[in-house]
């Protein structure tokens, strides 16, 4: 067969292919060939800076020797094994989880994505607490598949889910003060959107379990205010509902601890991760519950399971991840380069009339847009994202792929989130390239 030209792989890619991307017409993919450190190479050998980790997961960066020998080792030694026997990935990977996750997370189910994990823990959720409904917020992304989506509160679960959503998931405000859906200043609500959240429970009944992006993705990179997950958990605790951190995005150190959750000192019932666990050399979801939980599992059948669940491939390069990500101190330079990353992010914002907000913690930032600073109106609403309009962030990052940069834009923001291993020079190119292209939106405030 003779080697495809670039031309080919993408046109092949274009028309015979599904992918989420495809609804915007005259999606051109690019064709990646490499990819070393913190930048990705196409077909003409054209480096760009990856500045948002492609899906904010390739948290150790590329071509990380230790994880790739893992993968290698695993795949000679012991490719598969059904999820019912004992391996020694397993058992290394659980043993190195207790060390790193937030305490009291101690029993795991393997799973291959973020999603699957979250369908896990609904339904680990149903069954221990013997209610049905789940408590999920307004901005929010849990996954694609029926139960996740559903789950998911933004309007890509009218467009991923045509045939309507799964019962049994209801919708909360977010803690989003720079646009509070109760109108509150950010200041003194008193929590007020926590607060709102035992009302439900409180009304509704049949409440099994609440799950939040603790530091939420896609939707923004919002932070919640510091009172938020305390009360929180406080409600949760007193209404025996289970507290559900989905960190799929936010944990890894992503955000300057190992999981977002421990800036509040907060302790979730279930943890849902995925992406960083193996830097996304591997796909690999997880789904750890607390004591109280796995006890009620050891009496109880757990009737649950994927053919790929524990795959061993997936979890021996988890295993070197975590173990680079300490060896390199990785968390800990999150939060210090994070620190410098705002700081520069905050500058764009000064020369910026349409920059909006600046917000994040650690690796984990958005820009968001605005046309007009004192209404917060946004270039694009999410309805303008599902319908596939051509969206004005989405030209701006357009721009910066033309000088070596790929950056994640969604609706009328930017994630910002390069790899932890980025240099403070990187982060100078990729904020100065933002800062040439910015230009584009300030003409259109
Ligand atoms: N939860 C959150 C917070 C996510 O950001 C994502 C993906 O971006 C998911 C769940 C779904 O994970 P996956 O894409 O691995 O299925």
């Amino acid at each position: 067969m003779a080697e495809l030209t670039s031309q080919e792989v993408v046109d092949l890619t274009r028309t015979l292919n599904y992918g989420t991307w495809r609804f915007q017409k005259g999606w051109m993919p690019m064709h990646v060939v490499d990819a070393e450190g913190c930048e990705i190479i196409d077909g003409d050998g054209k480096r760009y800076l990856d500045f948002s980790s492609q899906l904010m997961c390739s948290n150790l960066g590329h071509k990380n020797a230790a994880v790739i020998a893992a993968i290698a080792e695993q795949a000679q030694q012991l490719a598969y094994a059904m999820p019912g026997y004992a391996t020694t990935a397993r058992a290394e990977l659980s043993q190195l989880l207790l060390e790193v996750l937030p305490q009291g997370l101690n029993k795991f189910f393997f799973t291959t994505s973020g999603t699957e994990a979250n369908e896990a823990a609904f339904k680990i959720a149903r069954m221990y607490t013997g209610k049905n409904k789940i408590i999920a917020r307004y901005r929010s992304y849990h996954g694609s598949t029926s139960g996740s989506i559903a789950a998911t509160g933004d309007p890509r679960r009218w467009a991923m889910e045509p045939a309507g959503k799964l019962p049994g998931v209801i919708f909360a405000p977010e803690a989003f003060c720079y646009r509070c859906p109760l109108g509150h200043a950010a200041a003194n609500c008193g929590n007020a959107c926590a607060n709102y959240i035992e009302h439900m429970i409180v009304n509704e009944s049949d409440v099994a379990a609440v799950i939040v992006e603790p530091i939420v993705g896609t939707n923004g990179v919002i932070v919640p205010p510091e009172g938020y997950m305390p009360r929180l958990r406080e409600i949760c605790t007193k209404h025996n509902v289970l507290l559900i951190a989905d960190e799929v995005m936010s944990g890894w150190g992503r955000t300057g601890k190992w999981f977002a959750m421990e800036h509040w000192g907060v302790a979730p019932d279930i943890l849902v991760t995925a992406k960083g666990i193996t830097s996304a050399y591997v796909p690999l979801g997880l789904c750890a519950t607390n004591e109280k939980i796995a006890a009620y599992f050891d009496d109880h059948y757990f009737s649950h399971g994927h053919t790929y669940e524990a795959h061993p491939i997936t979890l021996k390069p988890a295993v070197a991840t975590i173990k680079e990500m300490q060896r390199l101190g990785l968390v800990e330079r999150s939060a210090e380069l994070g620190l410098y990353l705002g700081e520069k992010l905050r500058e764009l914002q000064t020369r910026h009339v349409c920059v909006g907000e600046v917000r994040g913690k650690g690796l984990f930032w958005a820009l968001d847009l605005v046309k007009n600073r004192a209404t917060k109106e946004p270039f694009a609403t999410y309805a303008d994202k599902v319908s596939g309009k051509a969206l004005l962030v989405d030209q701006i990052a357009g721009k910066c792929v033309a000088d070596g940069m790929t950056v994640q834009s969604w609706v009328s923001h930017f994630v910002i989130a390069p790899p932890l291993i980025v240099s403070k020079e990187q982060i100078d190119f990729g904020v100065a390239l933002l800062d040439k292209h910015l230009a584009m939106a300030d003409e259109q405030c």
